[in-house]
């Protein structure tokens, strides 16, 4: 399949035993039958179990369903709370941070990326642990920090790359309005002092 988006499920498997690596294990096995789904995240992993290119059977829409067959299904595990506890921060994170990946490998709009609840109001991701809307928010947010100090004349292998950020970042010198650093240019001493000052103010 060619992904059309990322469905985001909860594993509501409060066990505390219940990580990536256990439904890892649970998807390989004879028990799971006709399910399946394509990356687990826990609060230390995550296990992608199935090539992004294959159909699974994650979404409960039947096997010509449109979301079983031609969008990526992504579990979070429960395993360190209670099913009424927030998730913690730790799987909260690795779960932002996976899904910002994908959306980044596969260019996914924000309307890609939805909780499993849009399929047929199930109760997934499960409400009580995060507010599907925040987590949708969360993963863009982290892409648009990623995008920021980038600038499309500086590459990632240029040898000053790495300071380039770090003074960008530090809010010393910015880039121009047309996305370029222009790194070779030189300074004049008005913008020389321009930096000076924020350098000063900064410190
Ligand atoms: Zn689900």
């Amino acid at each position: 399949m060619r992904p059309q988006g990322l469905l985001f499920h909860t594993t509501n498997n409060w066990k505390k035993s219940s990580n990536a690596e256990m439904h890892a294990i649970y998807l390989k096995s004879e028990q799971s039958g006709v399910t399946g789904w394509h990356v687990t995240v826990d609060a230390d992993q995550a296990i992608q179990h199935i090539p992004f290119k294959e159909n699974t059977w994650h979404a409960g829409d039947g096997s010509q369903g449109h979301y079983n067959r031609h969008w990526i299904g992504m579990e979070i595990c429960t395993d360190k709370v209670t099913r009424n506890e927030k998730l913690d921060d730790k799987t909260y994170q690795n779960a932002v941070e996976t899904a910002a990946a994908i959306v980044r490998q596969f260019n996914f709009t924000r309307d890609q990326v939805q909780p499993h609840h849009v399929v047929k109001g199930k109760n997934c991701s499960w409400d009580k642990h995060f507010d599907r809307d925040q987590f949708r928010e969360d993963v863009f947010a982290l892409l648009e920090m990623d995008e920021m100090g980038k600038f499309k004349d500086i590459s990632e292998e240029r040898w000053s790359v790495d300071a380039i950020e770090e003074v960008v970042e530090e809010g010393l010198m910015v880039g121009f309005d047309d996305g370029t650093f222009r790194p070779t240019e030189p300074v004049t001493r008005e913008q020389l002092a321009v930096i000076l000052t924020r350098w000063k103010g900064g410190n």
